[in-house]
């Protein structure tokens, strides 16, 4: 069995749906798992209908629903000629979200918001179940939410991996029986009792990872818009290069840094089992796309580069001009986490240690609160972290061009540069 992942791009529209049976289509006789994530933007727009719900607004909670209610029925109505049976399921969802609200207010966030925006991945996985049904698929539909066992830590449900794989065994091995293809949720989950969880946003990386390791499957493909993992982002640099194979201890260094192409945690179960990784292109499915997997020699082939903005650099001296060493460090540490600071980069000298933090995650001024008392604190804001992995020459240069450096870490693999625009 082979385990697929669409994610929200992929089935942004009718198009989308059309191309993904196309897809499943160049596969035919073979057994799939399907995972796939909510249609376009919903994920952000129940997040929206969370909150209306949340402010206690009525109207908006209601008003919310019927644009999403109108946006999956607008796609069901371009894809099917006789559309009354998926439009009658997919109306039952959205009448039932509503009346479900109408009387009960809810008291705890993290509990609803999983009940609400997990309807998300149902409603695409309904629309696309009963297109690709309708297409001359063999397919089924299967529920996440009686799949992926989690704690009740809602929103960020922890797999009990375990019961996980055993009701992956029970109920949903067994379905390929009487089907060829699978198709279930991404990023849900539930708890002991039954109830709905989800498993952090961006999540449905994981969930395929998750169904590759309880089924044993023989790889696992995320059907991306682009052609693979590159060494950089396109949305900023024009020559990026394809990475054909990387190790997993590779991919988990990049995603680390900051590369947004995999969900950081899908990685480990798939390392755990030795299942092959593949990233493709779902825009040129045939094409060869990135293949992640055990211990490669060729990770060192192409420097591949990460930008981090909105970063600030913070140096912190002792006012009364004792060396930074252990003490000081502790102390350091201890007024960082009582500001909630997540470091970076650090670096020290004799009376300076400097740190590089999230602008957008952290209060400036508390920061320095937190230091006066003992502290000079000097900060520079707006700046630029890059993170070359496999560095060399010319990409420094790239990197660097226009740039200042203000900071410089290099080890033997990864050289990490705090930059500023000049
Ligand atoms: N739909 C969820 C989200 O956007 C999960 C996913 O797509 O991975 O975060
Ligand atoms: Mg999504």
């Amino acid at each position: 069995m082979k385990v697929f992942k669409f994610g929200g791009a992929s089935v942004k529209d009718a198009q989308g749906v059309r191309n993904v049976s196309k897809i499943l289509s160049l596969y035919k006789g073979q057994k799939l798992g399907v995972v796939i994530s909510a249609m376009g933007k919903t994920t952000n727009a129940m997040e929206g209908v969370v909150q209306a719900l949340w402010d206690r607004n009525q109207s908006l909670f209601v008003e919310r629903v019927n644009e999403r209610r109108q946006f999956h029925l607008g796609i069901i109505e371009e894809l099917f000629s006789n559309t009354k049976a998926i439009t009658h399921e997919i109306e039952e969802i959205f009448h039932y979200l509503i009346e479900s609200y109408e009387s009960s207010l809810p008291d705890n966030y993290d509990f609803e918001y999983d009940q609400i925006v997990s309807i998300g991945e149902i409603l695409s996985t309904k629309i696309v179940t009963a297109y690709l049904d309708h297409s001359g698929h063999n397919v089924q539909w299967a529920d996440a939410r009686k799949l992926v066992r989690t704690n009740n830590k809602y929103r960020e449900g922890e797999v009990n991996w375990s019961k996980t794989e055993s009701l992956f065994n029970s109920n949903f091995i067994s379905m390929f029986e009487n089907a060829d293809t699978l198709i279930t949720q991404g990023f849900v989950g539930h708890t002991s009792e039954g109830l709905t969880t989800t498993l952090g946003r961006e999540g449905s990386d994981f969930s395929a990872g998750i169904m590759a390791f309880c089924c044993n499957a023989e790889s696992v493909t995320i059907w991306k818009d682009v052609p693979g993992m590159l060494n950089a982002d396109p949305k900023y640099f024009d020559n990026t290069i394809k990475l054909d194979k990387i190790s997993f201890r590779e991919a988990i260094e990049l995603s680390y840094y900051g590369a947004s192409v995999i969900h950081p945690k899908t990685i480990k179960p798939l390392q755990n089992k030795g299942i092959p990784l593949y990233v493709k292109s779902f825009v040129d499915p045939t094409s060869e796309g990135t293949v992640i997997q055990s211990e490669m020699d060729s990770d060192h082939l192409t420097p591949s580069f990460i930008f981090k903005h909105n970063q600030a650099l913070f140096s912190i001296t002792p006012k009364d001009f004792s060396f930074i060493v252990e003490k000081n460090l502790s102390d350091i540490f201890e007024r960082l986490a009582l500001a909630n600071a997540k470091i970076n980069v650090m670096q020290n000298s004799a009376l300076n240690f400097n740190i590089l933090l999230d602008e957008d995650k952290i209060d400036v001024q508390e920061i320095l609160a937190v230091f006066k008392d003992s502290y000079d604190v000097r900060y520079n804001g707006g700046l630029e972290l890059v993170t070359i992995r496999h560095y060399d020459e010319p990409t420094l240069d790239l990197v660097t061009r226009n740039k200042e450096v203000l900071l410089e870490q290099k080890t033997r693999q990864t050289a990490r540069l705090v930059v500023k625009h000049k």
